[in-house]
């Protein structure tokens, strides 16, 4: 494995060409018809299914040893289902949404339409480059803008792909892909973007926003933190066990919707370690690290990361009841499951985001919640339980970005629900409708049709006073 990273060459200048080229041409864009942005989007869909799909393979094997199914089912597809789910809905989308109206404004029609907001930034995370770049690209074109993009550095094969493949379907113009890194991304947000879409970290969600307030460029912030799982008492401990192991480990852990720790009554903690376990047998054999089916971490500093974590956490009294193992040959870890976790160690105190998994025993609702409350709001709380009390008890007293019930994960993938996080996990909401709004400015439009009492409502108002009120 050849970690590599992309170095930052874009001048200053040369980031103010693009942006004031794509500045120039955003009305053009704009104006396309509906028929020609449906064009843009099924050529987007034939490049990245048909014509680069080898290509996209290779290249996330050669930036994480992502098998090729998973290349399929969590990079590929999604984008292609984005992308059907908006050739199926765009009309509608971007047509008027007349309202009603009310006896005050009688003699008016109103009604909201979707304008682009223009020029866009879109910068993207590494655990998924090709899904989390051209996943929210399907939205911005969709609502007619043009847009800047900057992915990872830290998946170079992918970056440079997919500025290969932005460049054989779009003018610079209209869409363009700056490889580069921090300072790259820094210098990008330091222009006056009409938004900023970003996935990435809470730590650098807030550079992002405290950037885009000098602008006051909008933004959506897709960001990340600690998930939690809480299966009750009254749960099925094998199903609970197996979507977890199956939630987790997908992509070694590196999700930000991965459950991040399990909560898990302290009567059924024993069933479920040896459910999980079972699972992850079946999943990987006894050596994932050597499995073709299991994702390597993105670098070795990731690697170190996850493993430090795991050694504090170790140091404090946790026991490994599953995996452990390391092989820095292949960059891998095993998924890892823990037990004895106290809650000042860095694996409850930081997002994880690769293959360990404490598991976590409690014996009291409230007390859990109380616990769960004092962190940052989630970006995904999960629930296994067959208590209708005790999940409507949960939902009500926790708050969070996505909540999956009896799963986890598995609400990313439906297009009508809005994906996003709360505070720290995020601000605003992605997929399907909800991506298109987010680059979109929803202007109202209130147009006078007939003569209207509202007129008499000008100055002198004693004059007025007197023949209306009086
Ligand atoms: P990151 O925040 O380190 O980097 C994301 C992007 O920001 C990269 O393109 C990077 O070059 C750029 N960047 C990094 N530092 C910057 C800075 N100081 N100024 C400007 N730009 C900067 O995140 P990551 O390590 O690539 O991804 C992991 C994080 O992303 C996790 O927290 C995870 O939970 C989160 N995430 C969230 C989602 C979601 O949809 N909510 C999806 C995937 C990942």
């Amino acid at each position: 494995m050849t970690v590599t990273t992309i170095q930052d060459k874009a001048s200053r200048e040369e980031l103010q060409r693009l942006f004031e080229a794509q500045r120039a041409h955003q009305f053009q864009v704009a104006d396309a018809s509906i028929r020609e942005r449906k064009a843009k989007l099924k050529a987007l869909k034939q490049a990245i299914m048909v014509t680069y799909r080898q290509e996209i393979r290779d290249a996330l094997q050669a930036d994480m040893g992502k098998s090729q199914i998973e290349a399929d089912l969590i990079e590929i597809f999604p984008v292609i289902k984005e992308i059907k789910h908006a050739l199926s809905n765009l009309g509608r989308w971007t047509g008027k949404h007349f309202v009603s109206t009310p006896l005050a404004f009688l003699g008016s029609r109103s009604y909201v339409e979707y304008e682009p907001k223009g020029v866009c930034l879109l910068i993207s995370p590494w655990n998924f480059p090709i899904n989390l770049t051209f996943g929210p690209l399907v939205g911005a074109i969709a609502a007619g803008n043009t847009v800047i993009v900057k992915p990872s550095e830290f998946t170079p094969h992918c970056s440079r792909l997919m500025a290969k493949i932005i460049a054989d379907l779009f003018p610079e113009k209209e869409i363009t892909l700056v490889q580069g890194a921090v300072e790259t991304s820094t210098r990008l947000l330091e222009l006056p973007f009409d938004h900023i879409f970003f996935t990435g970290s809470p730590k650098v969600g807030k550079v992002v926003m405290a950037a885009a307030a000098r602008n006051l460029t909008s933004i959506t912030l897709e960001l990340g933190g600690k998930s939690p799982t809480i299966v009750d008492e009254t749960a099925d401990i094998d199903t609970a066990a197996r979507r977890t192991a199956s939630g987790k480990w997908i992509n070694a852990g590196q999700i930000c919707i991965a459950p991040d720790h399990v909560f898990v009554h302290e009567s059924r903690i024993d069933d479920f370690n040896a459910a999980l376990s079972r699972h992850l047998d079946n999943f990987f054999g006894g050596d994932a690290t050597r499995s073709a089916d299991y994702t390597e971490m993105v670098n070795r500093e990731h690697l170190e990361r996850v493993k430090s974590y795991l050694d504090d956490s170790l140091a404090k009294g946790a026991s490994i009841v599953y995996g452990g193992q390391i092989n820095r040959e292949n960059n891998r870890m095993a998924p890892t499951v823990v037990t004895n976790v106290t809650p000042d160690s860095a694996l409850m105190q930081k997002e994880i985001f690769g293959p360990v998994l404490p598991v976590i025993p409690f014996r009291d609702l409230d007390t859990l919640l109380k616990q769960i409350n004092a962190g940052e709001k989630p970006l995904a709380l999960y629930i296994f339980s067959k208590s209708s009390r005790n999940i409507r008890y949960i939902r009500r007293q926790t708050r969070a970005g996505t909540t999956c019930i009896n799963h986890n994960g598995i609400h990313y993938f439906h297009p009508e629900l809005p994906f996003g996080g709360s505070n720290n996990s995020g601000i605003g909401k992605a997929h399907g409708f909800y991506t298109f709004e987010a680059f979109s400015n929803s202007r109202a439009y209130y147009r006078q049709v007939w003569p209207t009492p509202l007129d008499l409502l000008a100055p002198p108002y004693q004059k007025w006073k007197e023949k209306v009120v009086e």
